[in-house]
């Protein structure tokens, strides 16, 4: 992590620091995934960066390997989950109106069941 920004007052952040006792799916240098603590769905787990980066928008071409790298954690963990065959999304929330709640890059993984229609609420 040397050389990578860490925001002390950002949630995931913390997370990531193992400042908020969070039990991992999944954890290598860069990256870690938690399930989420108000599920959307039967499968319902983020993925993040370790180092901070407020949104997708902020995202850099050095972090390119990154961000596939968090996709290809993603589907890894769709099949440690059973849901690769039947399906799952992945979301990227970005930005006032996609209600990004969370100002550190995210990826949700959600699955389980069938996920409806897009932008429904
Ligand atoms: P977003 O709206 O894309 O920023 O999503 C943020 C997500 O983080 C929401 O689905 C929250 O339920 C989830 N969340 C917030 N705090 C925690 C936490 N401490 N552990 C797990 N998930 C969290
Ligand atoms: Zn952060």
């Amino acid at each position: 992590m040397e050389g990578e920004k860490q925001l002390e007052d950002c949630i995931f952040c913390r997370i990531a620091l193992g400042q908020i006792p969070t039990k991992f799916v999944y954890e290598d240098e860069n990256i870690a995934a938690f399930r989420d603590i108000n599920p959307r769905a039967k499968v319902h787990m983020l993925i993040i960066p370790k180092k901070h980066i407020a949104s997708l928008a902020q995202a850099e071409e050095e972090d390119q390997s990154l961000l596939g790298r968090m996709c290809l954690v993603a589907r890894r963990l769709a099949e440690k989950e059973g849901i690769a065959n039947s399906g799952y999304r992945l979301i990227c929330n970005c930005g006032k109106d996609s209600g990004q709640e969370i100002a550190h890059l995210h990826f949700h993984l959600l699955g389980g069941q069938f996920l409806g229609i897009f932008a429904e609420e």
